[in-house]
């Protein structure tokens, strides 16, 4: 793959102490050995790991790695909200994700857009914050329509974000539509495909349910059943070739969910040849 194609990877905050330890030798060897963009952590907004976003993001970056913390309004208001952005910027800290968050108990029904958020974030820190956004090939749950769901992308974009990061899928058509439909929209952002290598399966289909992504029903069938050490085999090499039709085809580069694993992201990204010198 070519070296100027972007890469990062993404964690989220373990709730426990060895959950952390873990993690950190798993950030620690992918940025190693692949020398990403940057690292980002997910943020429970509303939830008990939010607190950890913040330290683990600090470490990362204490250890010289790009990292970007993932920020929702959530449940907070607009003071806590800024002081946290002074503090990730007072610590060097030059990216953020920013997101509408998931529903979590307590948040009430409506939380406040993405697009409040990252216009907040430019009024109050002007330009020095890279701002990512997520977009969804198949489509947010919620959105009222196909067309509908990009207009509201362009509206996060055109309120200051740059880049844009999307939900995983397993259909790649559905990516290069999409791009192509955020184009004729007006969009010139780019916009880099979420990969999420196929480690667990049960945990998969759960999770695919409450994001929208739709497992094909070719691979429900295929992976029903199938033991744990077969699915992860297979997975790499599903999503090695994923992600070598998604560079070929213009992707501008590559997010990885890791979901805290060290393999298969190894072997997957050494396959494709990532990472910077
Ligand atoms: P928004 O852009 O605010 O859109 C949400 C929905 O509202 C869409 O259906 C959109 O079409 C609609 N909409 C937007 N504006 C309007 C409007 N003005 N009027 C009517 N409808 C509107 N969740 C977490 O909790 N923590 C994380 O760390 C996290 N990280 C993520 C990282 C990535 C790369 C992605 C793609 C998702 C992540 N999520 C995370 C999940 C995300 O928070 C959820 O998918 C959430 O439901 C939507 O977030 P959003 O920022 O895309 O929302």
């Amino acid at each position: 793959m070519s070296h100027q194609k972007r890469l990062s990877f993404e964690f989220f905050p373990p709730k426990t102490l060895a959950g952390q330890q873990a993690l950190q030798q798993t950030y620690t060897a992918l940025n190693t050995a692949f020398n990403p963009d940057f690292c980002s952590v997910t943020y429970g907004a509303g939830g008990s790991t939010r607190e950890h976003t913040q330290s683990i993001v600090l470490a990362m970056q204490a250890a010289g790695i790009n990292a970007a913390p993932h920020l929702s309004f959530g449940m907070d208001d607009e003071t806590t909200v800024l002081s946290l952005l002074n503090h990730y910027r007072a610590h060097g800290i030059q990216r953020i994700v920013a997101l509408r968050g998931d529903r979590a108990s307590g948040m009430g029904e409506r939380p406040r857009y993405a697009k409040a958020l990252v216009a907040f974030i430019r009024q109050h820190t002007g330009d020095h914050f890279q701002l990512e956004v997520g977009a969804y090939p198949e489509i947010h749950p919620d959105a009222s329509s196909y067309e509908k769901d990009i207009m509201y992308l362009k509206d996060k974009l055109d309120a200051g974000a740059n880049h844009v990061i999307t939900q995983y899928f397993f259909n790649t058509d559905a990516y290069f539509y999409f791009v192509d439909a955020c184009r004729k929209a007006g969009i010139e952002q780019p916009i880099y495909p979420g990969i999420m290598p196929l480690i667990n399966y049960e945990r998969l289909v759960r999770f695919s349910q409450n994001c929208g992504a739709q497992i094909p029903r070719w691979m429900h069938q295929f992976l029903h059943g199938k033991d744990q050490a077969t699915i992860q085999q297979w997975g790499i090499e599903w999503s090695t070739r994923c992600c070598e039709r998604l560079l070929a085809g213009g992707a501008p580069g590559l997010h990885f969910y890791t979901m805290n694993h060290t393999e298969p992201m190894q072997t997957i990204c050494r396959s494709l040849g990532l990472g910077k010198p």
